[in-house]
């Protein structure tokens, strides 16, 4: 990016964990930053360096942190905002945006694409993803449980395959066990369901049962949840879901 003499602000990915997967666009703008903003674990991926300042915070505080990284670009400074996977996937990317809304002016946004966690679990594992395809916030912080369970239930009868975000959270542990449930009253026991935790990083594990075999306490938070479409197939050690439907 050229170094404007106004302030920006750029909304990054860092991808699923692994530096090296971390592009090469976004490690440039991060070498321009005076001022990083984040989640405490994301922020903590940043390393230090003199003139440029962290700002880790709670994960409550998303519009707070886009309202401070507003105003800290308009101010003049190069500012960027930290997500891991994909900013625009359940991520800061629309927090920013919100808090554009009612604002006079707006600084120069710009949002770089990172990997996100649905496809680096898929690349893992092998290509769960390859026909039609949804992906799901199972967390009911921002919707009610009811919608979740409505859309997997559409989901599963359209047979999309589907990427589950944050599956099971410590305050609301009951809603992987009701998404369970939905999948299994409308698809076949053997259908294939992907626990994939902590992808691209030393402690990954992936793990592949069927949905007759799956639990609720497969998935924690660092858990990306894949369930493939009625198609989906084992080949050797991969899972791969059929360009062809039907
Ligand atoms: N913006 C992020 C998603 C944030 S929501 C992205 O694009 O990936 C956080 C959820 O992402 C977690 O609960 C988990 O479901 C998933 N996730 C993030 N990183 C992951 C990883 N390395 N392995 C597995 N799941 C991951």
């Amino acid at each position: 990016m050229t170094a404007p003499s106004a302030g920006w602000l750029v909304v990054v990915g860092l991808g699923p964990g692994d530096d090296a997967l971390v592009t090469d666009q976004v490690r440039g703008v991060l070498a321009e930053a005076t001022d990083v903003l984040g989640y405490i674990p994301y922020v903590a991926r940043i390393a230090p360096r003199p003139g440029l300042t962290l700002h880790p915070t709670d994960n409550r505080e998303e519009l707070q942190r886009a309202d401070h990284a507003l105003d800290l670009a308009q101010q003049g400074r190069r500012v960027v905002i930290v997500s891991s996977g994909d900013p625009g996937v359940f991520a800061m990317a629309s927090a920013l945006f919100e808090a554009c809304e009612g604002r006079e002016s707006l600084p120069d946004i710009r949002v770089m694409p990172g990997i996100t966690a649905m496809l680096a679990a898929a690349a893992r594992a092998g290509a769960p993803l390859g026909h039609d395809f949804c992906s799901i916030n199972l967390s009911d912080n921002l919707k009610p449980a009811a919608l979740i369970e409505k859309r997997v239930r559409l989901a599963a009868e359209a047979d999309f395959a589907m990427a589950f975000y944050n599956p099971r959270s410590a305050s609301r542990p009951e809603t992987f066990g009701r998404v369970l449930a939905v999948l299994r009253a409308h698809c076949e026991p053997s259908r294939l369901i992907i626990f994939a935790r902590n992808v691209s990083l030393p402690d990954e594990r992936l793990l592949t049962v069927t949905l007759a075999d799956a639990r609720e306490e497969m998935a924690d938070m660092r858990t990306l949840v894949i369930v493939g479409n009625s198609a989906t197939r084992r080949v050797g050690p991969y899972v791969y879901t059929p360009r062809a439907a039907g």
